[in-house]
């Protein structure tokens, strides 16, 4: 197919390394998941073209940490312009290869651009520390330093902003970076490497790899005794894999791992911005991303209502091609995601919960499923455990404040929860008892490149955004100065 594109130079299908547009021996296909057409035949580099890069941005780096914080702060600013200017394409790009609607594709660019424009501001503070010393003659200062090569693994689910959120931290600090984005949409991440070399990013700063052996090439990155640290976005399950597989070389991680978010409304919640909350936690981006509502928690007295509000709201919701105006729900991204969700519903069915809404694929065939609404949902249910990762939402009933947070927090997952009440006691007293690294109260949209995002428990290591985001890129080093 052929995009719509104002500025076509930005559709290509090489790998950016060294600042070398670059060809492998094959390419892979990278398919539109509303129409099933072909986007793109992609190059596809493997596990041995990952040392290449990573020399290339192990012998880069130090010059680029030589730099003023300043200088790379004119850099990364640039990249956000462009990024900006060029929201309209990289939408576009994005929605060909994602299927998110259009209008949500241009929201991820902007907020993948937010971070570029927040660390280049941060570039020009990484403080340090003096410390009164220990004796007389001593004196102590702590200075930050870049970790060096930074290797980044990364889903399909924004293809955009789950980069973004890495690279700018990373490249505002003074490091380098090789970037293994999602085998099902490379075009996003190449697209950024094109305007990071417009905006000035030096040769071996910022390398992206695609690639369809995503196994091999994290093999190789994690095995590099040049890459210092490993940031990943994705499920619980590589994540493990990835942490083992650093185990040898002692490296560093980031990892934004699963979410099984729990919602709870409770009886004296704003009824109506509780279906508003849920509609956006929930059903943003089909279902898919690791802070959508997965077990939606209701208080008995107002169960009733806002199962039925919810599924009114639901019913009006216009499922199609991203590309189509009015849509707001696209298609699953694959076959698999769209067995695991209707094998989480009809287990859901068979134990006993009732469809209000939904409940089947969608009229339109593919990868298309109805937004759904499960009532009479229980604990001993697929959809209490796992991330469906899909546009269902199951409402379990509760009586009390202490049985919703004994649910809530019953996973192995720590990453955003949600609840609604007015009563600012239960507000505090719930808030400090959920589980997560993020809470939303009385919203369902949380994400902002001002705030720490990221998970405890098994849902990850390390934050995103905010200014903590630098310190996952970042070395402490203490210099004790004698004799004075
Ligand atoms: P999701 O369910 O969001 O696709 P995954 O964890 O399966 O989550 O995938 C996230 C990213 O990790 C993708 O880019 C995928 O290609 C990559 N990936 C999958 N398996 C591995 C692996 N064994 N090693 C490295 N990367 C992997």
């Amino acid at each position: 197919t052929s995009l719509a594109l104002k500025d076509p130079s930005l559709l290509k299908t090489q790998a950016y390394v060294n600042g070398h547009w670059i060809d492998g021996a094959k390419t892979f296909p990278v398919y539109n998941p509303a129409t099933g057409e072909l986007v793109a035949n992609v190059t596809d580099l493997g596990p041995s073209d990952v040392a290449g890069a990573v020399d290339a941005a192990h012998a880069a780096q130090p010059a680029w940490a030589a730099k003023t914080g300043k200088e790379r702060a004119a850099v990364l600013r640039r990249w956000f312009d462009l990024m900006v200017e060029n929201a309209d394409d990289l939408a576009t790009i994005l929605t060909a290869e994602m299927g998110k609607p259009l209008a949500e594709a241009r929201g991820e660019i902007l907020y993948g651009a937010s971070f570029i424009e927040w660390f280049a501001e941060e570039a020009k503070r990484i403080y340090g520390e003096t410390i009164p010393g220990h004796q007389a003659d001593k004196r102590i200062v702590v200075i930050r330093q870049p970790v060096g090569v930074v290797g980044s693994i990364t889903p399909w689910n924004f293809p955009n902003a789950m980069i973004a959120r890495k690279v700018a931290p990373a490249l505002a600090v003074g490091c380098s970076f090789v970037a293994r984005p999602a085998e099902l949409t490379p075009l996003s991440a190449i697209a950024m490497a094109v305007l990071a070399e417009r905006a000035g990013v030096p040769a071996g700063i910022f390398n992206v790899l695609p690639s369809s052996d995503s196994a091999g090439v994290g093999q190789e990155l994690c095995a590099n005794p040049k890459v210092a640290k490993i940031t990943f976005t994705g499920s619980t399950r590589v994540g493990r894999i990835l942490m083992k597989q650093c185990a040898d070389t002692i490296k560093k991680m980031s990892l934004e791992l699963g979410g099984n978010a729990p919602f709870i409304v409770f009886d004296d919640a704003d009824l109506d911005a509780a279906v508003e909350g849920a509609l956006i936690a929930k059903y943003r981006n089909g279902g898919q991303t690791c802070v959508c509502a997965n077990r939606i928690y209701v208080q008995s007295g107002i169960y009733d209502a806002f199962a039925a509000k919810l599924a009114e709201k639901v019913r009006g919701m216009k499922i199609g091609n991203g590309f189509e105006e009015g849509v707001t729900v696209g298609p699953l991204i694959s076959e698999a995601a769209l067995k695991k969700v209707e094998e989480h519903v009809s287990d859901a069915l068979a134990k006993g919960a009732r469809v209000l809404e939904g409940g089947k694929r969608a009229e339109l065939g593919g990868t298309f499923y109805r937004p759904t609404v499960l009532a009479d949902v229980t604990t001993d249910m697929k959809v209490a455990r796992e991330e469906t990762f899909g546009p269902v939402a199951p409402l379990f009933r509760f009586e009390d404040e202490a049985e919703a947070v004994a649910m809530a927090n019953d996973t192995e997952f720590g990453l955003a929860s949600y609840f609604y009440s007015k009563d600012l006691a239960r507000v505090w007293r719930v808030a400090e008892a959920l589980e997560s690294g993020m809470v939303g109260i009385n919203t369902g949209l949380i994400s902002t490149e001002v705030a720490p995002f990221g998970g405890i428990k098994q849902s990850g290591l390390g934050r995103e955004g905010s200014r903590h985001g630098v310190e996952d890129y970042l070395e402490l080093k203490y210099l004790c100065m004698g004799g004075i």
